[in-house]
């Protein structure tokens, strides 16, 4: 079998994909993208997939190893997110051409379903607990939100006080009926993430995310000896060397590897593998769409310290375009309690809606998050 072609579909609300083609008439499709960064990712994708005409996609190691290491330059996150997409379709590819879902190549299920969790509050936590509500109608119990808006270097009282208020409120309605991980998102700087996580430890929240950027990583191990929540990162880190310096370092409970960002499916199962050699836990991060999210389940389902996932429906970034909304087979992501079942198709196990996907790359948004400001007028973390 021969790679023929790669095309790119730049979606709403700021996803990729990528379809790859072979002489055998098998198609896989990727999800390559860095929110924010669509363009500049399709770029590289188009560059790298000149080099992948005529190759043979069962060759993935192969395929994985030359994109990464070819050139003099490698890693981050517009080159490792563009592999990670080429990487995925690959894999699709081999499952279809196998007859076999992913994971089956991967070594087999370690589980029959996979805890998912859900968004709430938006960008600036609110309505928490009516949203937390909705949902634990239809089954979930496990929340994420951001755990506080913009936060200066050094902060003032009220401004803890606001972060910790929304967070106290949800405890106070509704008990221990929910969990929920706390994202710092990078707001937070080194001289207030141990303030804000004293002070919103008595919730017991599940995780604190991101406490500090990943770029102040030296922060994690000393963040944790001073509290008992669990500390979350990995968004932000984009291969095995990245990761290993965190591993090394201790620190983190909870690593969150993007199967968009962080080189794929090839590139995370190993990132999987040596966190569970540190005892430590799996999350893969995945505000993004259904391929990016089949692409993390795969992961899961072959990774005994997966203990959550990501996935972005109904978050409140998803404006213009829903997973579903790409997929053929819908009842694939259908929750049960919380759950995803394994999917059972060939591949990845998603059937993309092609002409839905050509349909919207037509009105797909040029996608950017929004620059917040300090009073002051600086530049704030968003
Ligand atoms: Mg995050």
């Amino acid at each position: 079998m021969k790679i023929t072609k790669l095309t790119t579909y730049r979606l709403p609300p700021r996803w990729m994909f990528v379809k790859i083609e072979t002489d055998e008439g098998i198609v896989g499709w990727g999800e390559p993208v860095i929110e924010g960064r669509a363009r500049t990712v399709e770029t590289a994708v188009i560059e790298m997939g000149e080099t992948l005409i005529g190759q043979d996609p069962s060759r993935i190691n192969d395929i994985w190893q030359t994109l990464y290491r070819s050139n003099f330059y490698r890693g981050g996150p517009i080159l490792m997110s563009a592999i990670a997409g080429i990487d995925q379709a690959l894999w699709d590819i081999k499952g279809k051409a196998l007859g076999v879902p992913v994971y089956e190549l991967l070594g087999g299920l370690v589980r029959d379903k996979m805890k998912t969790y859900s968004w709430v509050g938006g960008d600036r936590p609110d309505d928490i607990v009516e949203h937390m509500k909705k949902l634990m109608a239809v089954g979930f119990d496990t929340f994420k939100m951001n755990g506080c808006e913009e936060m200066g270097i050094v902060d003032t009282a009220r401004a803890v006080d606001k972060a910790v208020a929304k967070i106290g409120e949800i405890r106070a309605k509704l008990g221990n009926a929910v969990d929920f991980g706390l994202d710092f998102h990078g707001r937070v700087s080194a001289p207030m993430a141990p303030v804000l996580i004293k002070e919103l430890e008595p919730f017991r929240p599940l995780f604190i995310e991101e406490p500090v950027l990943a770029e102040q990583a030296e922060y994690y191990p000393r963040l944790a000896e001073r509290t008992f929540i669990p500390i979350a990162a990995g968004e932000r880190m984009f291969s095995r060397f990245e990761f290993k310096r965190v591993f090394a370092q201790s620190g983190l409970s909870i690593v969150q590897p993007d199967l968009s960002h962080a080189g794929g499916i090839t590139e995370c199962v190993k990132i999987a593998s040596m966190a569970e050699a540190y005892d430590i836990a799996l999350a893969p991060h995945c505000p993004l769409g259904p391929i990016a999210l089949a692409s993390c389940l795969h992961v899961d389902f072959v990774s005994r310290n997966a203990v959550l996932q990501e996935q972005s429906m109904g978050i409140h970034y998803n404006q213009g375009g829903e997973v579903n909304d790409y997929v053929k087979n819908k009842d694939v992501f259908k929750f049960d309690n919380g759950h995803i079942h394994a999917m059972k198709g060939p591949g990845l196990g998603v059937e993309i809606d092609e002409e839905v996907v050509i349909e919207r790359s037509k009105q797909a948004p040029d996608w950017h998050n929004p620059v917040w400001r300090h009073p002051d007028g600086a530049v704030a973390e968003w």
